[in-house]
């Protein structure tokens, strides 16, 4: 049996649909950030990156990495397996500490990744409720939606922040069925917030759960870094809040935060939790020390950067005519509506000007709604947001991209707006 004819035919299956992606081979230098080296075939360049997700830059600052390797001094490299076979290494304790007490809830739970944690805790919590009936935001990410699939929960899918429609189908359901209702905070292709508060209310009116992934918020917002919930002052009226500690936190691991019952539920029943190890205690140590520091006024100082430059760079990039898609949040998503040209437009960037940005392809975003998606940090320079307007409005003139002027920037937002409908987003979800 020729067996690797399978996996060749599935890869020009993607080449044939664009979808085919690279990785751009980087060598980042924690004191240098944003600047770094990408190994080329040819040569060793330096570039900016202008897409990292270590979206406060905690992931280079000097007392979390005196905590990672003062942690891997003292404890070691590894966890040494799982919390069942090898117990709980004293950092972790310390860390979901800190982050029930930064969410206000009785107790957390860590994982090895944001990822594996909407994976264990939504599949475990829709299997835990009787016929329960899991309400999921159309734009929800992967992970959320994996963790649906897993549960034996039926599911429904709102339209994307549609409160009319989520109390329809919570109507529907009747008020004595088990619901959970399954939202991000953030979203992070769009840039735009969730309504908290009112879909906390409609969960409190018609008797349901809600479970609020805040993975590109916390750290970011909220007078502690608690994340939307603790902006808009309604953490308490969230059942189960999920974040990582790969963004704002700038290391790695993801928790679940909420009434104690609840997360020794999915910590007793969670095959994604019970059988893997656990986070390094090294890991634990340093993102401990990065949720303080943004609990604290440092945390307000970075915040406040992090907003103005985002701010700085939406403002300069619309002005000079290219597709920002309007948010009011610190992610700047530029509007290419084409794979082909979006692998291009980076590549441009990338080759001729040194600015690194990933195209964002299907199926992380509908077809026709693809695009740039530009993250400035609090140690991007007003100097480096220069040098990306002047980089990508050569890069759009060259490729001939269409530019939006400047007056027509709402009505260009209803129309993207309008390009992310809900069937062929739900299709790309799925
Ligand atoms: N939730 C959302 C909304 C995400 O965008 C991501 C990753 O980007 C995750 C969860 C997974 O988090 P992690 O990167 O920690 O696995």
């Amino acid at each position: 049996m020729p067996y690797s004819r399978f996996f060749d035919d599935a890869i020009s299956k993607l080449k044939g649909e664009r979808r085919y992606r690279v990785f751009a081979d980087l060598e980042r230098d924690a004191k240098a950030f944003p600047r770094a080296l990408r190994h080329g075939p040819e040569r060793i360049d330096e570039v900016v990156i202008w897409c990292s997700n270590d979206y406060l830059c905690m992931g280079r600052h000097p007392r979390v990495i005196e905590a990672m390797t003062a942690g891997a001094v003292r404890h070691g490299a590894g966890a040494g397996g799982t919390r069942n076979i090898a117990g709980t290494n004293h950092p972790l304790v310390e860390l979901e500490a800190e982050l029930a007490d930064l969410h206000g809830k009785e107790a957390a739970l860590v994982f090895t990744s944001g990822w594996i944690s909407n994976l264990a805790a939504i599949s475990t919590i829709g299997d835990l409720l009787p016929d329960c009936l899991i309400l999921s935001d159309e734009f929800n990410h992967n992970s959320m939606i994996e963790g649906i699939r897993r549960s034996k929960a039926q599911r429904q899918i709102f339209r994307h922040n549609d409160l009319a429609h989520l109390e329809e189908l919570l109507i529907a359901a009747g008020h004595d069925r088990a619901k959970l209702i399954v939202f991000e905070s953030l979203y992070s292709m769009h840039g735009d917030f969730a309504p908290v508060a009112e879909i906390a209310g409609l969960a409190r009116r018609y008797n349901a759960m809600t479970y609020i992934d805040e993975v590109h918020a916390v750290g970011l917002y909220g007078p502690h870094g608690g994340g939307v919930a603790e902006r808009d002052g309604v953490m308490d009226q969230i059942d189960v809040i999920e974040g990582t500690l790969a963004k704002g936190f700038g290391t790695l691991g993801g928790y679940i935060a909420a009434k104690a019952s609840i997360v020794d539920a999915v910590r007793s029943h969670a095959p994604a939790f019970i059988f893997t190890t656990a986070l390094p205690p090294a890991l634990a140590a340093a993102a401990t020390v990065a949720v303080r520091l943004l609990k604290q006024e440092q945390g307000d100082v970075l915040r406040a950067q992090h907003q103005r430059q985002a701010m700085l760079a939406k403002h300069a990039l619309s002005a000079a005519g290219l597709p920002v898609m309007q948010n009011p949040s610190h992610i700047v998503p530029v509007l290419v509506g084409d794979p082909e040209l979006c692998k291009r437009a980076t590549d441009m960037l990338l080759d001729r000007h040194r600015v690194y940005i990933q195209p964002i392809n299907y199926p992380t975003v509908a077809r026709g709604g693809e695009r740039l998606r530009i993250t400035p940090t609090p140690l991007h320079t007003d100097a480096h947001i220069a040098h990306l307007v002047e980089s990508m409005a050569d890069v759009w003139r060259t490729l001939g991209l269409a530019f939006v002027e400047p007056a027509k920037i709402l009505e260009f937002k209803r129309e993207t707006d309008a390009r992310c409908t809900f069937p062929e987003f739900k299709r790309a979800a799925e």
